[in-house]
């Protein structure tokens, strides 16, 4: 059956991918973006998931053209590296307003027409660097390891309204956020990832839809990693 599905930061990267999986299986999809072009067969909606009332008015507009959101995929994220002793309040409160906070915004609105529908999925993507640390990367990882406690607490709060909510933590993935590292540390990363390669969009997206997928209702609270080893499990 089709679906309404939005994917946050759906305009490029590994929500792209997300998104252009969704429709292919027939789902209806929209993406939020932050004015760049969105590709023609995918609803965009511009939205900065800082604003509340920017989410509340992209919900809106999907619900409008596409009917309520079924299927929510929290992806929009940012990086601001820095070591611990450089790191200012507004690197670190920045990026957890982004990834963490804004997931939050996105899932509390989607919620409302999830609960009334007695039907919903998020899907929060997180990083395998929220369990296993980063150095550097304090503000991120905090925040990556928040949607693990967003996603198991929605899990009890909604798990009886046949809601479910799942984070899935890639690993090195080859997209914008990964090109900006320093060659150095890309090279560190290949050697300690057990399958010796970053991987494609493609290869989150996969287990995005399945997540979302009716084989998978009874899977909720998990932390699904997608990175080629590098965190064990975690
Ligand atoms: P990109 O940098 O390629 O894309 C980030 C996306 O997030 C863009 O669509 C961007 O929109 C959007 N975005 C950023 N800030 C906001 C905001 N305030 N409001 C709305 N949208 C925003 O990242 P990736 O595709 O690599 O990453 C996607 C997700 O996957 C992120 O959450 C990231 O943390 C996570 N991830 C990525 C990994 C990787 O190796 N690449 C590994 C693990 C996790 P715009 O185009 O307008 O800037």
């Amino acid at each position: 059956m089709a679906r309404t599905v939005l994917v946050t930061g759906g305009n490029r990267g590994i929500g792209l991918a997300i998104a252009n999986a969704f429709a292919k299986q027939g789902d209806r999809v929209a993406v939020t973006h932050r004015g760049s072009e969105v590709p023609e067969h995918l609803f965009g909606v511009r939205c900065d998931i800082t604003d509340s009332a920017a989410v509340d008015a992209a919900f809106a507009a999907v619900e409008a053209e596409l009917g309520p959101v079924e299927v929510l995929v929290a992806n929009a994220g940012v990086t601001a590296d820095t070591l611990l002793m450089r790191m200012s309040d507004e690197q670190f409160t920045g990026v957890v307003d982004t990834n963490l906070t804004g997931a939050f915004r996105c899932a509390k609105r989607a919620a409302t027409k999830m609960l009334r529908a007695r039907w919903g999925r998020m899907i929060f993507i997180s990083s395998v660097v929220g369990l296993y640390g980063s150095a550097g990367q304090v503000n991120y990882a905090a925040s990556k390891a928040g949607l693990v406690g967003v996603a198991r607490s929605i899990t009890r709060e909604l798990g009886g309204r046949n809601i479910t909510a799942n984070v899935v933590a890639p690993g090195f993935i080859d997209t914008d956020m990964t090109a900006e590292l320093p060659e150095q540390r890309r090279a560190e990363y290949l050697k300690a990832i057990p399958a010796a390669r970053f991987a494609a969009p493609d290869e989150v997206a996969g287990v995005v839809t399945w997540l979302a997928s009716d084989a998978a209702g009874y899977i909720s609270g998990a932390v699904i990693p997608v990175d080629g080893g590098l965190g064990m499990g975690h």
